[in-house]
């Protein structure tokens, strides 16, 4: 349990480190870009990995099995939300990727929760444990990048509505409860929860 809290106590650690990082580097923008993307990635990457500590089957003595290229996905996908900045600029220019003037749609947490519908769809119709995991990892994927972009514009979770700003401790706790809700549901439903190796096929020690 204690490898859990340490990494829940780690997501919470980088998002403030990340956040206090975006106070001081102002420019260029390209750095301030990265040191946010980085951050993003990074707290998505262990709230999937807290959500695995979290599993039977990774506790107990020794070192877990951890499926580490899942852990990589959820961190490359939350941090890639923000492409969809480039993409509703329609450029890679950074200066106008930063300075629309709306949100772009994967910022959207009503549609992401749409989005996540999907593999919970197939898989219920074609009892495929496998995309109940994929859809539990975009859920957290996507949940960890929103609550961090709340802080500034609040969650967008209907077309026309947003809550306000998150206020800071409210951000950081719901940072740290999300992998551990999200486990607590997915154990309550058995949805993605006994899939021992991970959904991807891949493993990686049979990589390296
Ligand atoms: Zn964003």
């Amino acid at each position: 349990m204690w490898d859990c809290l340490l990494v829940s106590g780690s997501i919470v650690g980088v998002a403030a480190v990340g956040d206090r990082l975006l106070e001081i580097v102002k420019d260029p923008p390209w750095e301030r870009a990265l040191c946010d993307s980085c951050t993003h990635g990074l707290v998505a990457l262990l709230s999937w990995l807290a959500l695995i500590l979290r599993t039977g089957r990774c506790q107990g003595g020794g070192w877990p099995y951890v499926p580490w290229l899942e852990v990589l996905l959820c961190g490359i996908l939350g941090s890639a939300i923000d492409i969809d900045h480039f993409i509703a600029a329609r450029s890679f220019d950074l200066k106008l990727a930063l300075h629309l003037n709306h949100r772009p749609p994967l910022h959207s947490t009503g549609l992401c929760c749409l989005l996540a519908a999907f593999p919970f769809l197939l898989s219920w119709i074609f009892r495929c444990d496998w995309l109940f995991r994929f859809g539990w990892l975009w859920w957290v994927a996507f949940s960890s990048h929103h609550l961090r972009d709340g802080t500034r514009r609040g969650l967008w979770l209907l077309p026309n509505w947003s809550t306000p700003p998150l206020p800071r401790p409210l951000y950081l706790a719901a940072l740290a409860a999300l992998p551990h809700i999200t486990w607590s549901v997915m154990k309550l439903t058995q949805t993605g929860f006994n899939r021992q190796e991970g959904f991807l096929p891949l493993r990686l020690e049979y990589i390296i």
